[in-house]
């Protein structure tokens, strides 16, 4: 069984419900089809507290994230900027759990 975490930008609230994402995920199409075979539990789906703010509600949802170790951490395409780059809170999020084992991916649906 996989273990699964979406990361997602407090922007994209205006505008985006989270069902792309939850559709590729229980249909493991998409970024999930490599799951195919295995049983998966999506753990969090996180979004972050805004540009710029790492205050302690954003240090608190680190922690609760590390502490669900989860085997797979996928990054939506919110999470980029214009120009492909990451932005780099989500990369601060994401590098914390990949140094407990998570896996890395780029995108969910
Ligand atoms: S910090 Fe990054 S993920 Fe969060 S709202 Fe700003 S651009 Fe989006």
């Amino acid at each position: 069984m996989k273990r699964i975490v979406i990361l997602a930008c407090q922007k994209a609230n205006t505008v985006c419900t989270g069902a792309g994402c939850l559709k590729a995920f229980n249909q493991k199409t998409k970024t999930f089809a490599r799951y195919s075979n295995e049983e998966l539990e999506l753990e969090a789906f996180f979004r972050c507290n805004g540009c710029g703010v790492w205050d302690d509600g954003m240090q608190e949802k680190l922690e609760r994230l590390i502490s669900l170790k989860p085997d797979a951490v996928h990054m939506g395409v919110c999470t980029k900027f214009k120009d492909g780059t990451r932005c780099p809170t989500i990369q601060r999020v994401a590098d914390a759990l990949s140094k407990t084992g998570a896996e890395l991916v780029d995108g969910t649906h």
